[in-house]
């Protein structure tokens, strides 16, 4: 089984944006609507949207199973105040949970929190505590910077974030450590921001005890974790300078990266340098990067193809597609349980 475990709903009908226009636009007058019941999306709508793209896609690559979110760059939790994200995080998780109700073989969800800057995390537990019991999420994506690329938010190592980091150790979900769009001109958001995120978040662990205090939270780092794996021994000397214990003890035991580096020496590295048990599979798709590469005739975000032809055994490979998901995802891994499977 080849499950992924980072796709968003980036192919959402068309009036889910016109939805979120309408928000945006009545910020300082929310009484002027939209109301969430004008958004109208039957189920063959989604079943459309999903059929012709992402799941078309898995079956012509070859993934079974995609943990899947709301399209990461639409979370934009830098609009608007709290009320703002919480409705329209509502709005997004649904729809990714009717999806997993109408393909349950192929999609199960992961939750959008409604983060809003300078808002306490804490208000964001009741849409995950929705989304884990009643829609049957089994992770979640965390925005370490919903300011959107101003880095208003102290640390992921603050005690700001732990009452999201116990609910989470209470339910047994990871968290991506996800952004959204950047609204600093300085940052591409998928180019820059998002890598510079996954490099941050990494560096935010590492220079701190987080996972002392929540020795079983687990953080999925996404784009094969930024810059990290490329410069592992930056890492390790900083951490060596700053009396930490070796990465691998102090970081590896709740930090894992997935596969989404759109070339093979990228997966190379990731694969040579990272413990495997610590690489899970991911495409991301459809996401960022929509092309096809001309050097090698296929779509760069087709990833299963570079973990195919990496130098690694049979027994990391399965590591990769199958087995570090169900151990990262416990709630995964008993819904396909479930299932026999
Ligand atoms: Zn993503």
């Amino acid at each position: 089984m080849i499950i992924d475990c980072h796709g968003h709903y980036t192919t959402a009908p068309q009036a889910l944006e016109d939805w979120r226009k309408r928000q945006v636009a009545n910020l300082a007058t929310p009484e002027l609507g939209p109301k969430v019941s004008e958004l109208q999306i039957s189920d063959d709508e989604l079943r459309e949207t999903i059929e012709s793209n992402q799941l078309k896609l898995m079956k012509q690559r070859g993934s079974d199973l995609t943990i899947f979110s709301p399209r990461a760059s639409f979370m934009a939790h830098h609009i608007g105040d709290f009320n703002t994200s919480a409705t329209w995080a509502a709005i997004c998780n649904e729809l990714c949970f009717r999806v997993s109700e109408l393909f349950p073989e192929h999609f199960i969800g992961a939750a959008m929190l409604p983060q809003s800057p300078g808002v306490d995390p804490a208000s964001c537990i009741p849409e995950l505590e929705k989304c884990v019991k009643d829609y049957g999420f089994v992770g979640l994506n965390l925005n370490p910077d919903p300011s959107g690329g101003h880095w208003t938010s102290p640390p992921l190592s603050d005690k700001q974030w732990y009452p999201i980091y116990e609910k989470m150790v209470e339910y047994d979900i990871p968290a991506m450590i996800h952004v959204s769009t950047s609204c600093n001109c300085a940052f591409h958001t998928t180019g820059a921001h998002y890598l510079n995120a996954d490099t941050t978040a990494f560096m935010q662990c590492l220079t701190s005890d987080l996972f002392k205090d929540f020795p079983t939270l687990k953080f999925v780092i996404p784009h094969g974790g930024g810059a990290v794996p490329y410069h592992w021994g930056r890492f390790r000397g900083l951490a060596q300078e700053m009396k930490k214990p070796l990465l691998k003890d102090h970081l590896l035991n709740n930090i894992f990266f997935d596969t989404c580096v759109y070339h093979q020496p990228g997966i190379d590295l990731l694969t040579r340098v990272i413990p495997v048990e610590n690489v899970l599979f991911a495409s991301e798709m459809i996401g960022a990067v929509r092309g096809i590469d001309p050097e090698t005739g296929h779509y760069y975000d087709d990833t299963k193809r570079y973990i195919e032809a990496a130098n690694i055994s049979a027994e990391e490979r399965h590591l990769i597609y199958e087995g570090n998901a169900r151990r990262v995802y416990p709630r995964l891994d008993a819904a396909l349980k479930a299932k026999d499977k």
